[in-house]
């Protein structure tokens, strides 16, 4: 697959995962979208806190994917993986520098520096400026990191007492994917703790990214673990995970894999 000039793959819509989030906390769409999952969450964070503490953004005037090569250049612009936003274009369009006060450019600096360098600003190119442009500037590790840090934000904070205790009490292994297991799941996995798979479910999309570190080709998109006894590549893929037969069905009421699930959350890691 091509990829853009940041290294994540560009493509056609056919080809990438493309959502059209609303900015949180406003009314403004990103009808061309941004690629889905922690980018999306990355790039999303940056809108709404643009739209906070430098300027409000203007419905219509924002831009996302677009497959496109970057202008004047044979290269593939990150707006082609859907990495790369535009914010309020028409008042900050590319070529010309200093269209933000400084007081909003030490704004757009606080954004960045939350985002510890996985996001770049167009106006620190060093050549041609872009001051409507924000980009994701590292891979999925460093986007996943800070995405995390991102939902931190938002999650409740935990009382201070009492304490938790050290070691969670242990999981019952009886092949049954209820809340405490699914909470447990969630924990173990670092995704928002519910107690039960959405539709979809940062915890699936978790399970997923890690099953493709692994090799397995499947698609983040939040789905495909269920306890319904229907066939899921992402179930199947867990089975060659856990080392479980492999039938690419959670099976009900009782399943072998969420046995082995349960077993290896009881050594608190996945
Ligand atoms: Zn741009």
């Amino acid at each position: 697959m091509s990829k853009s000039q940041n290294g994540w793959n560009a493509g056609p819509k056919t080809e990438i995962r493309i959502v059209s989030p609303k900015v949180p906390g406003t009314n403004v769409d990103f009808p061309q979208g941004v690629l889905a999952g922690d980018v999306e969450t990355v790039l999303m964070y940056v809108a709404a806190e643009f739209h906070r503490t430098v300027e409000p953004l203007k419905d219509g005037e924002c831009w996302g994917y677009f497959y496109k090569n970057i202008e004047g250049s044979s290269e593939l612009s990150n707006h082609a993986s859907g990495t790369a936003i535009d914010l309020n274009a028409p008042a900050h369009p590319m070529g010309r520098a200093n269209t933000f006060s400084a007081a909003k450019v030490a704004a757009i600096r606080k954004i960045l520096a939350f985002c510890e360098g996985v996001v770049r600003w167009g106006g620190d190119y060093s050549g041609r400026k872009d001051d409507m442009h924000f980009e994701i500037n590292k891979g999925a590790s460093e986007v996943a990191r800070i995405a995390r840090k991102i939902r931190a934000l938002s999650a409740p904070k935990p009382p201070s007492t009492p304490k938790p205790p050290a070691q969670p009490a242990k999981l019952v292994v009886d092949g049954k994917l209820g809340p405490a297991t699914i909470r447990r799941w969630q924990q173990v996995m670092g995704t928002p703790v519910d107690g039960k798979i959405s539709d979809p479910s940062e915890l699936v999309r978790a399970v997923q990214r890690l099953l493709r570190s692994k090799g397995h080709q499947i698609d983040v998109d939040g789905r495909g673990i269920r306890q319904d006894g229907r066939y899921y590549l992402t179930t199947y893929a867990l089975q060659g995970y856990l080392g479980t037969e492999r039938d690419g069905r959670m099976s009900a009421p009782v399943s072998e894999l969420v046995k082995a699930i349960q077993r290896r959350l009881n050594t608190n890691k996945f």
